[in-house]
């Protein structure tokens, strides 16, 4: 069994705090500021571009994707790191489409992240020749799968409701149709348990910010399924995605499998403070991680529900049917968070009208639901959050 006092502990979070917003941005690993001090001096200060050899630089992409790669059900050496998760998805479906060069359409559904549909859009600008993006309600992807799909594109846990997709059941569908997977594990990795060789997944990607724990900017990783590996064309070919880096050849060729999918000079301080946020991963079981985040949520919900009638569950009531995360909708749901952060409890605010809160059982126990119900129910009470101050929209919400 994952001892998640254990945990708990290897992490530096502000006294008398319920941070329930891991799922936006993970909290500081205690162990990061040294290691990345000690990689700056002892490493970067002391052995200047000897590190790239010496320290092991070069390799630490892929030394993360393997840590990583436990956690999400994908063998060694089938993930790496670094970029953007907005980067990643986009390589990852660019390589996906040339794969079905004779199909037309990319399907996602409502409920993603703006980014990923963003991503899909531009690349079907660019490709042009008919290459369009349909965005269909959650609850009709499977019946939109037909064999004009060349790739089918989801966020495993919806970002706003924290709905989740049957993985296993859409890979194989999609399958059936000839068509490619691409999944955005997001709000997966970390949070619940993922088996991307399982469920025969063909592309995934992921950020490490979230439930991971890196810090803010960490590096993401895209994981190709080994088979597809040899295949699947990188369409940002960057050098550090070459067969040969340090050949500095004209043409560019491919590195064998998912090294390919590097770009450029990795983030080597980033890329410190996630080997250190990873270390808290070593012992941790994902079923372990799942049975405490569905305990902490059902608390959460029955506290919320008892006590706040004003405020609307917009998450599947069913544990098994979302991710890590419980959201409710309120039209006053920005100044009800405002109000909450005031008090000590950090959740976040999704437009129009999502209040979320993200369950990472490494460092959230009964206590901190306790606190973040009974403040909840006292804002809403007593209606603390009817203020000008709260009403005023920050930039990052
Ligand atoms: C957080 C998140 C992103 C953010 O992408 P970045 O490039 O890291 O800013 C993209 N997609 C999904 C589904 C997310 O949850």
């Amino acid at each position: 069994m994952t001892d998640f006092t254990a945990t708990r502990a290897l992490f530096d979070i502000p006294e008398g705090l319920a941070y329930l917003d891991g799922n936006s941005l993970g909290p500081l690993p205690r162990a990061a500021g040294a290691r990345v001090a000690r990689m700056m001096q002892d490493e970067w200060g002391a052995m200047l571009v000897t590190g790239w050899n010496r320290a092991g630089w070069m390799e630490a992409p892929a030394r993360a994707g393997d840590r990583i790669a436990r956690l999400i059900g994908a063998p060694a050496g089938s993930v790496t790191t670094g970029d953007t998760l907005s980067i990643k998805l986009w390589q990852a479906l660019a390589a996906a489409v040339r794969m079905r060069p004779e199909r037309r359409v990319i399907l996602s559904d409502s409920g993603n992240f703006p980014s990923d549909l963003y991503m899909a859009r531009g690349l079907c600008e660019l490709l042009g020749e008919g290459w369009r993006l349909r965005v269909v309600a959650p609850e009709e992807v499977a019946g939109a799968i037909d064999d004009s799909l060349a790739v089918l594109m989801l966020t495993e846990v919806d970002y706003r409701t924290g709905r989740l997709h049957d993985m296993a059941a859409l890979t194989a569908q999609a399958h059936g149709a000839g068509a490619l997977t691409v999944w955005d594990l997001a709000h997966s990795a970390g949070a619940i348990p993922v088996d991307l060789a399982g469920a025969g997944a063909d592309f995934a990607v992921g950020c490490t910010y979230k439930y991971l724990n890196s810090g803010p900017g960490g590096p993401a990783f895209i994981y190709v399924a080994p088979h597809l590996a040899g295949d699947a064309l990188p369409a940002l070919p960057g050098w550090l995605g070459h067969a040969a880096p340090f050949a500095f050849d004209a043409e560019y060729r491919p590195a064998e499998g998912v090294a390919r999918m590097r770009v450029g000079t990795p983030p080597i301080l980033q890329l410190a403070a996630l080997e250190a946020a990873l270390d808290v991963w070593e012992g941790v079981e994902m079923a372990d991680i799942r049975a405490r985040s569905i305990e902490l949520s059902e608390a959460f919900i029955a506290g919320v529900a008892a006590r706040c009638p004003d405020l609307r569950l917009a998450s599947p009531r069913d544990p098994a049917a979302r991710g890590s995360q419980v959201s409710f909708r309120h039209p006053e749901g920005y100044a009800i968070m405002q109000a909450l952060i005031a008090r000590g409890v950090i959740g976040d605010f999704r437009a129009p009208d999502i209040l979320r809160f993200g369950f990472a059982p490494l460092y959230i126990g009964m206590e901190e639901v306790a606190q973040a119900g009974d403040t909840l129910a006292e804002v809403m009470a007593k209606g603390l959050w009817d203020r000008a101050e709260y009403r005023a929209r920050a930039a990052v919400t």
